[in-house]
C-alpha cells in the first residue's frame, strides 16, 4: 500500500511496509538461536582449503573460543581487533568475541602497519587477532601499541607461538568451561562491533553500533517483501560467496551475519581474482550473490562469465556505492529476467541497510524504499526545509533503530551527525519519487569511495602534509567508471623554492597506505588551495576544476 496523505504532510516518509517487532536481545543470542534448526548442515566453506564446518560446530567454536578468550581476561568492555581477509576464523572470532560481551573493531586487512596502529590505539584494543598473512604488519603495528596484551594468530606456525604469539586454533581446543554464561548483555546500551568510518568529514571514526542496532538490521532485512532468501529453494540450501570483506559493514552484516542466522551456506574468499571467482560459481553453485560495482561490471561484461555460471542463482544484489543504469541493464541483458537484482543503500553507521529496492517493484535508477521500522527525509540544503516528495534535491536524513549509537569518543562527530531529534544525516544528496522511492544523485560529503570501499581524504592530506615542503593540500575524489566509482587525486601546494616531484609524494602515500586509498587518481601542484571563509577546503570547487582541465 502506498503511503497515506497524512505520512506525506510533514515530508517524513515512513516505510510502505509495516514495522517488525525488534527482538531485545544479544547478537549472538539472535543469531545462534537462529541457526539452531541447521546445525548439521555445512555453514562456511574455505574457497581456498576448502575446510569446513557445520553451523552447529560453528556455535561450539564460539563458545571454545570466548572460553579461551576468557581464560585471557578477555571480559565485557575490552575491545578485540580483528585484522583478517574472509575465511571461516573471521565469524567464529566476531560471534566468540560478541557472545562474552567484549567488543569487536574490524580492521582492513590491506592496511599496512600505519593504519593498523591508528586503528588499534583509537579503539583502545587489548588483545588483537590477526590471520597469518597479515601478520607482518600487525606485529610491526603492535609496537605502536602499548595496551596489546596478546596476539592471536589464525593459521600459527611454531616459530610465532616461540615468538610468544598465541596459536588460534590451540585456543579453540579449550574445554569451554571458563565460557561467562553469567554475562550481561544490554542490548541497546552495549557496543558489539566497532566498525571505522570517516562520515561526513574528517579522519575514520568508531562507529558504535550495539547489539540492538545489528539485530534490528537483521531483522529488517528479513522482511518477506524486501528479502528472497529461501524464495523456492525448498529443503535446499542458500549458497552465499563471501568474497565482499568482512570488515566493512557491508559484507559484515548482509553477508557474513545473514549467512549464518539463515542457516545458509557460504563460501569464503579472501580477494578478488577473477580466475578463481568463477572457478568458486562453477564448484559452488552460488544461489545468492552479493556484489559491488566492479564485481557486478565483472558478472555483466567479462567473457569468463558465462550465463550457465549464474544458473543457479536467483538473486544479485549490490550496494555500497553508486551503480547506474546502465550496468543494471547490461546485467539484466545478460542473464535474464530469470535473476531477481536488488540494490541497497546503507552506510557503516545505519548497521548498515537504509533502503532496498523491494521485491514487488524495481525502479531504475533508485536505490529503493525504506525498510520497515524506518524514516525518510529529504533536507533542502539552502533553506534546512523537508521538501515533499517530487519536491527536488536535498541531503537524505534517515531515523530507525538501526542508526548507530554514535562515534567512538567523539560527542561532536555524533552531534554534527545525528540531530537531536534522532535523525541522521546522511551527507548524500536524494531525491524522492511519490511511491517513495529514494534516487542518490550526489555526495555532498567529503568521503571517496574506490571500489565501494572508503578513502578519507583528510586521511591522505594528513599524511602528504607530512612531507617538508608541502605548504598546503587538499585531496577530493575524481570520477573514474561505473564500475571503479572514484579515485583520489592530490592537489598540492609547495612552499617557495622547493623542488619536491610529484612522483615522491606518490610513492610516499604509497608506500604508507592500502592499495585502494593510493593516489590512483593522479596528483598535481596548484598556487592555493580554495577555502572557504573558516578554512574549510572547498572540494567541490578542486574537482569542478581538475574537471575542466581534464576535458579541456
Ligand atoms: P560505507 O559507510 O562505507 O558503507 O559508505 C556509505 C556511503 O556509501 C553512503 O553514504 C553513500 O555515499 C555510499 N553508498 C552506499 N550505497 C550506495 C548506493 N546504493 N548508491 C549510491 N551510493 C551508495
Amino acid at each position: 500500500p502506498l503511503a497515506s496523505p497524512r505520512n506525506y504532510c510533514s515530508g517524513v516518509i515512513r516505510s510502505p511496509f509495516d514495522d517488525v517487532e525488534i527482538p531485545e536481545v544479544s547478537l549472538s543470542q539472535y543469531v545462534f538461536e537462529a541457526q539452531e534448526p541447521y546445525a548439521g548442515k555445512p555453514a562456511m566453506v574455505d574457497g581456498i582449503s576448502g575446510a569446513s564446518y557445520t553451523h552447529g560446530e560453528f556455535r561450539e567454536q564460539c563458545h571454545q573460543l570466548g572460553s579461551a578468550l576468557t581464560r585471557l581476561d578477555v571480559t565485557k568492555g575490552d575491545v578485540v581487533g580483528l585484522v583478517s581477509p574472509n575465511c571461516p576464523e573471521f565469524p567464529v572470532t566476531f560471534f566468540a568475541v560478541a557472545s562474552i560481551g567484549a567488543t569487536i573493531t574490524t580492521v582492513s586487512s590491506a592496511y599496512l602497519a600505519d593504519g593498523i596502529a591508528t586503528q588499534l590505539v583509537n579503539s583502545g584494543s587489548s588483545v588483537v587477532v590477526a590471520h597469518k598473512g597479515v601478520l607482518a604488519a600487525v606485529v610491526e603495528a603492535c609496537k605502536q601499541c602499548p595496551k596489546v596484551r596478546h596476539v592471536i594468530v589464525i593459521h600459527a606456525t611454531p616459530d610465532d607461538e616461540k615468538a610468544g604469539l598465541l596459536s588460534f586454533h590451540k585456543l579453540l581446543k579449550d574445554d569451554g568451561k571458563r565460557f561467562p554464561h553469567s554475562v550481561k548483555i544490554n542490548p541497546k546500551e552495549d557496543v558489539a562491533v566497532l566498525p571505522y568510518s570517516s562520515g561526513t568529514t574528517g579522519l575514520p571514526k568508531g562507529v558504535m553500533l550495539t547489539h540492538y542496532n545489528l539485530v534490528a538490521n537483521l531483522h529488517q532485512l528479513q522482511h518477506k517483501e524486501i528479502s528472497t532468501l529461501g524464495d523456492n529453494l525448498g529443503e535446499d540450501q542458500e549458497v552465499f560467496l563471501g568474497i565482499l570483506p568482512y570488515f566493512h559493514i557491508y559484507g559484515m552484516v548482509p553477508c557474513m551475519a545473514m549467512s549464518l542466522l539463515s542457516g545458509s551456506k557460504t563460501v569464503t574468499l579472501p580477494l578478488f581474482k577473477s580466475e578463481l571467482y568463477v572457478k568458486i560459481l562453477e564448484k559452488y553453485k552460488i544461489t545468492y550473490l552479493h556484489t559491488v560495482p566492479p564485481i557486478l561490471d565483472f558478472l555483466a561484461n567479462s567473457d569468463m562469465v558465462k550465463h550457465e555460471h549464474l544458473k543457479p542463482t536467483h538473486t544479485v544484489l549490490c550496494g555500497a556505492a553508486p551503480i547506474g543504469p546502465t550496468l543494471i541493464s547490461e546485467l539484466l541483458k545478460k542473464f535474464g529476467t530469470k535473476i531477481y537484482f536488488q540494490e541497497g543503500f546503507g552506510m557503516t553507521e545505519t548497521s548498515p541497510v537504509t533502503h532496498v529496492t523491494p521485491k514487488t517493484k524495481f525502479v531504475m535508477g533508485s536505490t529503493g524504499v525504506a525498510i520497515p521500522n524506518t524514516l525518510t527525509k529529504i533536507v533542502d540544503l539552502n533553506t534546512g526545509q523537508t521538501l515533499p516528495p517530487n519536491g527536488g534535491e536535498g541531503e537524505l536524513c534517515v531515523k530507525g533503530p538501526q542508526v548507530m549509537k554514535g562515534y567512538f569518543n567523539n560527542e561532536e562527530a555524533t552531534r554534527a551527525t545525528i540531530d537531536l531529534e534522532g535523525w541522521l544525516h546522511t551527507g548524500d544528496i536524494a531525491k524522492m519519487d511519490g511511491d517513495r522511492n529514494v534516487f542518490i544523485v550526489d555526495r555532498l560529503k567529503e568521503l571517496i569511495k574506490v571500489k565501494g570501499l572508503q578513502v578519507a581524504p583528510a586521511e591522505l592530506e594528513d599524511l602528504i602534509r607530512q612531507l617538508p615542503d608541502v605548504a598546503d593540500v587538499g585531496v577530493v575524489g575524481m570520477p573514474v567508471d561505473h564500475a571503479s566509482g572514484e579515485a583520489p587525486r592530490a592537489f598540492v601546494v609547495l612552499t617557495p623554492g622547493s623542488q619536491l616531484s610529484l612522483k615522491t609524494i606518490e610513492d610516499f602515500v604509497e608506500c604508507k597506505v592500502a592499495p585502494h586509498k593510493k593516489l590512483s587518481g593522479g596528483l598535481e601542484y596548484v598556487e592555493a588551495i580554495p577555502r572557504s571563509p573558516t578554512g574549510k577546503i572547498l572540494r567541490r570547487e578542486l574537482k569542478a576544476m581538475a574537471l575542466s582541465r581534464m576535458t579541456q
